[in-house]
């Protein structure tokens, strides 16, 4: 049997308690018991963290991309093989099924694999001169110490996407992980100190997340900001990296539509987008949201969600056979029964879920409601829980129009068997993110990010590496 551990941060190579002692303590979403405590960092712990970042990347900037690469891949190895512990250490502090834990673990090693890969061939460019004898060059740079800053629902996945590709081209960088699921990154972390990174390349703090950010986002050791959390956090961030011209990558908020018109294959439009809507409770930023159906074929989606949602066994994601945990904290549950409450009094039909189960952990329904106007919450906010929304529509500018009426510009999906339907909605749906008839998102090599308002920058694909890059030119005459 494993044991939940005291969490300590990361600095300079070193697992230290913070200078002032004092700790935070850690919930099981399963059982509201208080698991471990993590060490609290202040001002003089991240003082500490930026030295190190600092010397770290002079360091790590020297080292060849190629035996970056090699130490990245043996990190890979390492997750790979403490996967069993560390999927425990996140079901219990997160709440998700130990099979999602895994997923999330694996993807995680194979996304070190693909940067550590990709990052050997961040080429510049000779440019002709205009002149003999003069040589022009556009070299890439790492850009320096990045600061990263991480929400709970995917404790590793959040962080292994920033950590990755910023080690991969040379950067340091300062990790605050979550103080809700700490453990489980506080394992990524180490697979990179045991693969073999130099004390300083790689930096792990928690503490009040207001507090951090607006100490390590001014301070000139930083270079690069990524942060992944909601809009107004991160529009608040953004303008704080701006006011000191930092670079920043911003992952935010988003409310997916899904699309299924009548030519689509229903079974598969039902059982993938149902699946990536209850899957880790609904807390994630590219989850289906808004599902909107062609009239054709509504009220056989509607059975066929309901059905799916009422299957689903909530409980503790130890369990072997639960296919759905808690929220990962207490106030997600006023947050769902508020905006299920709105929706209701506004003329929703609630068609299952809807309520908090039991009184201990923190359980919720998985909830379907149909007819929800756009004058209610949740069809303006995003939920972050398990509720899907499904209302109808008639014609392919309906379901544009209405895709497209929030300034959120994240994740998107669509069933359709028509090829002229598929290409219009590339063309036209605003999202940073479709996929049509599968489920296609969130793999190491393809983009992964948003436009609008849910933010800027790509964590996925080549571009990817160039967010840590900085490009400078020489022009040389012999
Ligand atoms: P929240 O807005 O309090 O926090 C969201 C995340 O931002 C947390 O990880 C938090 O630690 C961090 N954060 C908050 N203020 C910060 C600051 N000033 N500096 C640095 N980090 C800061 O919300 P919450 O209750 O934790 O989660 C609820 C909402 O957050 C959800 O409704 C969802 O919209 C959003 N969220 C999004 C993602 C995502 O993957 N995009 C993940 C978690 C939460």
């Amino acid at each position: 049997m494993h044991s939940y551990p005291d969490v300590k941060l990361f600095i300079a190579g070193e697992w230290r308690d913070a200078l002032s002692g004092k700790t935070i303590p850690v919930e099981d979403p399963a059982t509201q018991d208080i698991i471990g405590k993590i060490a609290h960092a202040e001002k003089a712990d991240l003082d500490l963290a930026l030295d190190a970042a600092d010397k770290g990347f002079k360091v790590w900037r020297e080292t060849s991309a190629f035996e970056r690469s090699k130490i990245m891949r043996k990190a890979a190895d390492i997750v790979r093989q403490r996967i069993d512990y560390i999927a425990w250490l996140m079901t219990r502090e997160q709440g998700k099924p130990i099979a999602q834990s895994k997923a999330e673990i694996n993807n995680a090693a194979d996304t070190i694999d693909w940067f550590a890969e990709e990052a050997r061939r961040t080429y510049g460019q000779i440019i002709p001169a205009r002149f003999g004898g003069v040589s022009n060059m556009a070299i890439k740079f790492p850009v320096g110490p990045v600061a990263a800053f991480t929400p709970w629902n995917f404790p590793i996945n959040q962080i292994v996407r920033k950590l990755s590709a910023a080690v991969s081209v040379g950067c340091s960088i300062i990790v605050k992980a979550p103080e809700e699921t700490p453990a489980s990154p506080a394992e990524l972390i180490r697979a990179f100190a045991d693969a073999g990174i130099p004390a300083g390349v790689v930096g792990l703090v928690y503490g009040v997340p207001a507090e951090i950010s607006e100490y390590l986002i001014p301070h000139p050791v930083i270079r690069k900001i990524s942060f992944t959390g909601s809009t107004p956090v991160g529009k608040h961030l953004a303008a704080l990296a701006g006011k000191h011209m930092k670079r920043a990558t911003m992952e935010l908020g988003g409310h997916a539509p899904v699309v299924v018109f009548n030519d689509a294959d229903l079974e598969k439009a039902i059982e993938v987008s149902a699946a990536a809507k209850f899957r880790n409770a609904g807390q994630v930023c590219v989850a289906p949201t808004r599902f909107l159906i062609q009239d054709g074929v509504a009220d056989q989606f509607i059975d066929g969600i309901v059905k799916y949602a009422e299957n689903l066994k909530v409980g503790n994601g130890l369990e072997a056979d639960v296919t759905m945990g808690p929220l990962a904290n207490e106030r997600r549950i006023p947050a769902m029964e508020g905006m299920i409450q709105d929706a209701v009094s506004k003329g929703a039909v609630l068609k299952t879920g809807g309520k908090r189960i039991g009184n201990k952990g923190h359980f919720f329904e998985p909830t379907v409601l149909t007819d929800v106007p756009t004058s209610a919450l949740m069809m303006n906010e995003e939920p972050f829980g398990p509720i899907a929304i499904v209302n109808r529509f008639s014609t392919l500018d309906e379901a544009l129009e209405e895709s497209n009426r929030l300034p959120f510009g994240l994740a998107s999906y669509a069933f359709t068997g028509s090829v002229k339907t598929a290409h219009a909605l590339g063309q036209r749906l605003e999202a940073g993110m479709l996929t049509i008839n599968h489920n296609g998102l969130a793999i190491p090599e393809v983009p992964f990010g948003g436009i609008k308002d849910s933010g800027y920058g790509t964590e996925g694909g080549s571009e990817a590496v160039e967010a840590y890059l900085e490009t400078r030119f020489v022009s040389q005459m012999n």
